[in-house]
């Protein structure tokens, strides 16, 4: 049986119309928030064994970004919520935070 996502704007429409983005919980610092906390919110993302807040898109629809909550194991769908909402909410799921990358090379470049 196919994964149906349900839109908060379309209704209920299969998993083929959206596109994934990925974590929806960090939040956006504050624009005189320091370096770290920018790195942190551009490029460090979770990739949990369970439930999770995602950001998807309903490319095949609205167009809207939507946040959903899914079990990445089972594929099990708890809520979707326009993003714009969630993050008015500002209530991400409460999760560790991703490990650092700190002291380690970045992938794809050159060592010399
Ligand atoms: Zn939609």
């Amino acid at each position: 049986m196919a994964s149906l996502i349900t839109c908060p704007h379309c209704g209920v429409r299969p998993k083929e119309e959206f596109s994934i983005r990925g974590d929806a919980g960090p939040l956006r610092p504050q624009p005189e928030a320091k370096f770290a906390a920018w790195d942190a919110y551009v490029h460090l993302r979770g990739n949990v064994r369970g439930v999770m807040d995602e950001h998807w898109q309903h490319v095949g629809g609205c167009r809207r970004w939507l946040v959903v909550r899914r079990d990445t194991l089972s594929h099990d769908v708890h809520d979707v919520t326009d993003a714009a909402e969630f993050a008015r909410a500002a209530k991400p799921l409460k999760r560790s935070k991703p490990a650092s990358r700190a002291g380690k090379p970045a992938k794809g470049r050159a060592q010399s």
